[in-house]
C-alpha cells in the first residue's frame, strides 16, 4: 500500500465512523478534507482543492493549517455543517488519527453570534401528562418534552407542554428560542406535519442524535449526573417523562461532541410555559419586537428600547421581550427595580458608566470551562468580577437602590468569592499577556516558586545578552557594535565593515553583509544554547500551570455566571429606567382581572419619530371586545398594536407609553394583520390569513389579548362579512378574549349594538365634533362613542360573490362551529334574509334579527316584535320617514334578482334593462 492509500483510505475509515458532514483529518501540520468533502469545504470556504492520487485514483483534497482551523470550522458550523475533527497524536510506532470532537450548529464554543446559541432536543411522550405543563385540559394528545442548552453562557432550561395544541405550542416555542439545532427524539422524526412546521419557522440543523440518548432510563441517568438527584427533585421534573428525555438527550448529545462543553452547564431551569405570554411566530413578527416585518433590526421595539452598554445586558433584555411573563410577583420586583433606577438619575448613569466596562462574563465561563480561554480572557474575567464590589457599593450607597430589589440581584452573586477569583487572577497574569498561551510571558513573578526559578534564570541570560553590546564595546574598544538575533543565524554580534578588522581572535565570523559583519563568540553561544533550553521549560511550565488556571477558572462558572447574569440583569433595568425617563412612560398598574385601561396611551416606535397624539383605551369583562373602524391611514392599527405593545411591555416589567395604565395580566397576546398590505407585498394569501385566524381561534383564552386587523378581506365581500361575522361572535361567545377588531366592514358595528360586551369605537378624524379640540387636521384618537362614523356601502353584488372564502377557512382548520356560522350567515347576506345575533339575547330572552337591506345599505333590527331601524354606523337612521317600497318597483327589483346573467343573451339583457327603466319612469311621473 502507498502512503497516499493509507491516508485516503485512512480518511474514508474515519469518515465512516462519524454521522458528521464533514471531515477534517490532521495531517502534519494541516488539516485535510478529501474526496466529496473536499469539493463542499472548496466550495463554501473558497479553498483550492488539489489533487491526491492514490492507487491509480485521484482524489480531490482541500486542507487549511492546524493553527487555522478555528476559523475554517466556525464558517462551515454557521453554514449548518457538522464537522469531525481527528487529531493526530504520536505513538510507539508512528502516528495514528481518531476523531477527538465534532463541532456542530448548537456545540460552537467560540461563537460570534450576538444572540444566545440554542441546542434544541424534543421529544414526544404518549403517555405523558406533564406535571410543568400548561394545559388544564388534560387526557388527549401527547405530551412534548423540551431542552435548550446554550453552551456558550451555559444556560440549560426544560419544559413539557400538553394538551390539544401541545404540537402548535411546540412549534411556537421552537420559534421564540430560534435555536440552531434540533435534536428531534425517536418519535419526532416520523412525524411530518410537525417537522414541517419547525422548519417553517427555524433555520435550525436537524440532527440525528443516538435513539437510546432519548430513553427514560438513560436520560434521567445523564440529567442526574449532571445535576445532581437532588436538583431533578427540586426543579420540579422527576416525575416529568418527557422534560427529562429530551433534557438527558441534549446532555449526552454535548457530550459526545466532546467538546468538553458539559462543564459549562451548572444550572438546571425547569419552566412552566404558563409562566410566559404565549407569542406566536406571527404575533412576534407582526408586532415588529426584534425586527420589523421587512426586516430590518432598526424601528423594532427592542432597537428603540435599547440602551444597554453590554451584550450580556442586551442579549437579557432581548430575551425579555420574546418572552414576556405571567408571573406578577417577579414583575413587579423588575418593576420596582425600574422606578427606583428612574428616580436615582445620578446613580443609574453611575451604574450604567461601571457596568460598561463589563465584558460578557457568561460566554467567557463557557471558554473556561471548554478549555478555549486565552490569559487575556482570564484578566478580562478578573476586570468583570471586580466590577461586582463596585456595583454593589454603588446600589448600597444609594438609598433608592439599596430600598429596591436591585440590592437583592446584586446580593444574589457572592461578592467576596468574585473579588477573590479576581484577585487571584490579577495576581497571576501579567497586565498585558500574549495571544498565544504555550510560549511564556503569562505569568507575574511571586506566582509559582518553581515558576519563578526558571524566569529569573530565563531573565538573567536574557538580560547578559542584553547587556552584552555596552561589555563588548567598552572590552574590544568597537563602536559600532551590536548584539540581535533572527531565526537563522540565532543570537549574533554585528560589526559595521569599518572595525570589522579590529575585532578579536575569538570573534568567528558567521555572515558578510553590505556594511557589517556578522560574529559569535562562544559564550553566546552557550547563552543561546540556555536560553533556548529556557525558553522551552518556561514555555511548557507557563502552559502547564495556565491550564490548571484555567481549569480552576472553569469549575467556577457558577460563580462567573451568576455575576454575569446579575450584571446583565442590572444593566437591561437600567436600560429599560434610562428609556422610562427620556420618554415620560408611567409604571403601569398590573392585576390580575380582565381589565386593560391606558390614559394617553403612545405607540412605543411611532412616538419616536411623529408628533404623536396620545389616546385612550378602556377594556374590562363587560368590554371585552372593540370593533374598530375608522378610514384608511386613521391609525387603526397603530392603536390596536400600541394596547399590545403597551400589555407586552407591562409584562417584561417595563414601563409603558401613557400617562397612567392598569393592565390585566395575559396568558398570550394573538395578532393577525390585514391581508391587503401582505397580499402586496406578496407575502400572505387568503389561505394564511385563514390559517392565522384558524390559529388563533384554537389557541386564545379568556385571558389573551387578540388583535385583529382585518379579517376576510382577502377575500369577496359576502364571504368576507360572514367570515368576519361567525369569527366575532365565536371570540365574543366561545373564546372570551380581549379583542380589538379593525374592520372595514361596517356591517359588524351592528354586532357592537346588539351584543352586551363588544362595543364599538372609531378613530375620530379632524372636524368630528367629538375629536379633541385644537389638534388640527391629523388628529388620531379612538373614542367610544358610537356614532360617527360613514358608511362605505362596499356590499356589492357580482360574479366574484362565490363562497371560495368559507371554503379556504374550512381547510384552513378554522373551527367547524365558525365555518358552519360562516355559511348561514352567507346564506342569510344573500337571500336577504334576517340575521340573528348569536349571543345577543335581550333581556326578554329573545334573539335579535338584523336584516340587511342592500337597497339602503343598513341593518335592521328586530326582537321580541317590535321593529327598530338601526343604521350600521350606529347614526340616526338617515331615512326615518321613508315609507314602504312602491310594489312595482320592488316587482322590478324581484326580477333583477331572478335574472340569470349568464344565461340571457346581451341583447335580451339590454331590452330588459330598457324595460324595467320604463316601468319605473312610469312609476315616477
Ligand atoms: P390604518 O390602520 O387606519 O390604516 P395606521 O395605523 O397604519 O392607519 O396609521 C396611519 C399612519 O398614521 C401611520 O403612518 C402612523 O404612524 C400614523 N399614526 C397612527 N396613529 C397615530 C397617532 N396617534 N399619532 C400620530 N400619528 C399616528
Amino acid at each position: 500500500m502507498t502512503e497516499a492509500t493509507g491516508i485516503v483510505g485512512e480518511f474514508l475509515a474515519l469518515k465512516a465512523e462519524t454521522d458528521a458532514d464533514l471531515l477534517a483529518m490532521q495531517c502534519g501540520d494541516f488539516y485535510e478534507f478529501f474526496d466529496d468533502d473536499a469539493e463542499t469545504v472548496a466550495e463554501e470556504l473558497d479553498l483550492k482543492v488539489s489533487q491526491k492520487s492514490s492507487h491509480g485514483s485521484s482524489y480531490p483534497m482541500a486542507g487549511v493549517p492546524v493553527d487555522d482551523l478555528t476559523p475554517y470550522l466556525k464558517a462551515l458550523v454557521e453554514r449548518g455543517y457538522r464537522v469531525a475533527v481527528a487529531d493526530q497524536h504520536e505513538t510507539a510506532d508512528g502516528h495514528a488519527r481518531e476523531i477527538t470532537r465534532v463541532v456542530t450548529p448548537g456545540t460552537l464554543v467560540d461563537t460570534g453570534r450576538e444572540n444566545a446559541q440554542y441546542l434544541a432536543a424534543v421529544v414526544r411522550d404518549s403517555e405523558g401528562r406533564s406535571p410543568s405543563g400548561n394545559r388544564t385540559q388534560s387526557g388527549d394528545g401527547d405530551a412534548y418534552g423540551l431542552a435548550f442548552a446554550d453552551i456558550t453562557t451555559g444556560q440549560f432550561q426544560v419544559t413539557s407542554l400538553d394538551g390539544p395544541d401541545a404540537a402548535a405550542d411546540l412549534v411556537t416555542e421552537l420559534y421564540r428560542f430560534d435555536p440552531v439545532e434540533i435534536l428531534p427524539g425517536p418519535d419526532v422524526r416520523t412525524d411530518d406535519d410537525l417537522l414541517e412546521g419547525v422548519r417553517e419557522r427555524t433555520d435550525a440543523t436537524m440532527t440525528l442524535h443516538a435513539t437510546n440518548a432519548f430513553a427514560p432510563g438513560r436520560a434521567r441517568h445523564t440529567v442526574r449526573e449532571q445535576f445532581g438527584t437532588e436538583t431533578v427533585e427540586s426543579v420540579g421534573i422527576a416525575d416529568d417523562d418527557a422534560a427529562v428525555r429530551a433534557a438527558g438527550a441534549v446532555l449526552s448529545y454535548v457530550e459526545e461532541t466532546g467538546q468538553g462543553a458539559l462543564a459549562s452547564i451548572t444550572r438546571l431551569r425547569a419552566y412552566g410555559a404558563t409562566d410566559h405570554v404565549a407569542l406566536d411566530a406571527t404575533t412576534q413578527r407582526n408586532l415588529e419586537l426584534t425586527e420589523t416585518m421587512q426586516g430590518d433590526r432598526d424601528g423594532s421595539l427592542f432597537s428603540t428600547i435599547d440602551h444597554t452598554v453590554t451584550s450580556a445586558g442586551g442579549r437579557l433584555l432581548r430575551e425579555w421581550l420574546s418572552r414576556p411573563r405571567r408571573v406578577r410577583g417577579e414583575l413587579t420586583r423588575r418593576q420596582s427595580a425600574v422606578a427606583a433606577l428612574a428616580e436615582a438619575a445620578m446613580a443609574r448613569e453611575d451604574l450604567r458608566e461601571t457596568l460598561d466596562g463589563a465584558y460578557d462574563l457568561e460566554r467567557l465561563a463557557s471558554m473556561a470551562a471548554t478549555g478555549s480561554a486565552d490569559a487575556g480572557d482570564l484578566l478580562r474575567i478578573a476586570d468583570t468580577l471586580a466590577l461586582l464590589p463596585a456595583v454593589d457599593d454603588l446600589v448600597e450607597s444609594t438609598d433608592r437602590l439599596a430600598e429596591s430589589p436591585l440590592a437583592d440581584i446584586v446580593a444574589g452573586a457572592d461578592r467576596e468569592a468574585a473579588a477573590d477569583l479576581a484577585a487571584d487572577l490579577d495576581a497571576a497574569i501579567v497586565d498585558d499577556p500574549p495571544d498565544t498561551v504555550t510560549q511564556g510571558g503569562l505569568f507575574r513573578r511571586g506566582y509559582d516558586d518553581e515558576l519563578d526559578e526558571v524566569i529569573a534564570a530565563h531573565e538573567e541570560a536574557e538580560e547578559w545578552i542584553e547587556t552584552l553590546d555596552e561589555r563588548e564595546k567598552r572590552r574590544h574598544g568597537l563602536t559600532h557594535l551590536q548584539v540581535d538575533r533572527n531565526k537563522t543565524d540565532g543570537y549574533y554580534i554585528q560589526v559595521g565593515k569599518s572595525e570589522a578588522d579590529d575585532v578579536p581572535d575569538e570573534y568567528e565570523g558567521i555572515k558578510t553583509l553590505k556594511n557589517s559583519e556578522r560574529f559569535t563568540i562562544p559564550e553566546l553561544e552557550e547563552k543561546e544554547r540556555e536560553i533556548l533550553r529556557l525558553e522551552e521549560r518556561r514555555g511548557e511550565m507557563e502552559y502547564d500551570r495556565f491550564r490548571d488556571l484555567r481549569e480552576r477558572v472553569g469549575e467556577r462558572a457558577d460563580l462567573l455566571q451568576t455575576v454575569g447574569r446579575a450584571l446583565a440583569e442590572l444593566d437591561a433595568l437600567a436600560s429599560l429606567a434610562t428609556h422610562a425617563v427620556r420618554n415620560d412612560w408611567a409604571r403601569p398598574e398590573l392585576h390580575d382581572g380582565q381589565a386593560l385601561s391606558v390614559r394617553q396611551g403612545r405607540h412605543p416606535v411611532v412616538e419616536q419619530t411623529t408628533e404623536f397624539v396620545p389616546n385612550d383605551l378602556h377594556m374590562d369583562e363587560d368590554r371585552r371586545f372593540l370593533i374598530v373602524t375608522g378610514p384608511n391611514m386613521s391609525g387603526k392599527s397603530t392603536y390596536m398594536r400600541q394596547a399590545a405593545l403597551i400589555t407586552l411591555l407591562a409584562q417584561v416589567g417595563s414601563f409603558v407609553p401613557a400617562e397612567s395604565a392598569r393592565v390585566g395580566l395575559v396568558d398570550g397576546i394573538y395578532t393577525r394583520v390585514g391581508a391587503l398590505d401582505e397580499l402586496a407585498q406578496g407575502r400572505s394569501t387568503f389561505m394564511v390569513e385563514m390559517q392565522e385566524l384558524s390559529n388563533i381561534l384554537h389557541s386564545a383564552s379568556e385571558e389573551s389579548l387578540v388583535i385583529l386587523d382585518e379579517v376576510g378581506r382577502g377575500t369577496a365581500t359576502y364571504d368576507g362579512i360572514s367570515i368576519a361575522w361567525a369569527a366575532t361572535e365565536y371570540l365574543v361567545n366561545q373564546v372570551r378574549a380581549k379583542t380589538l377588531f379593525a374592520t372595514h366592514y361596517h356591517e359588524l358595528t351592528a354586532l357592537g349594538d346588539e351584543l352586551p360586551t363588544v362595543e364599538n369605537v372609531h378613530v375620530a378624524v379632524a372636524g368630528e365634533p367629538d375629536s379633541p379640540a385644537g389638534s388640527g387636521t391629523s388628529s388620531h384618537a379612538a373614542d367610544e362613542s358610537d356614532g360617527d362614523v360613514t358608511f362605505l356601502r362596499t356590499v356589492r353584488e357580482g360574479p366574484t360573490d362565490r363562497s371560495y372564502g368559507i371554503h379556504v377557512a374550512d381547510l384552513a382548520g378554522v373551527p367547524e362551529p365558525v365555518v358552519d356560522r360562516s355559511r348561514n350567515v352567507l346564506e342569510r347576506l344573500r337571500e336577504d334574509e334576517a340575521i340573528e345575533v348569536r349571543g345577543g339575547e335581550q333581556e326578554s330572552g329573545e334573539t335579535t334579527q338584523v336584516v340587511f337591506d342592500l337597497d339602503s345599505g343598513q341593518f335592521e333590527r328586530s326582537g321580541g316584535g317590535g321593529e327598530e331601524r338601526v343604521a350600521t354606523d350606529g347614526s340616526p337612521d338617515r331615512d326615518p320617514e321613508r315609507g314602504d317600497i312602491d310594489p312595482d318597483a320592488e316587482a322590478v327589483v324581484e326580477e333583477l334578482r331572478d335574472l340569470d346573467v349568464n344565461e340571457t343573451p346581451p341583447v335580451e339583457l339590454m331590452a330588459t334593462v330598457q324595460a324595467w327603466q320604463e316601468r319605473l319612469e312610469g312609476h315616477d311621473s
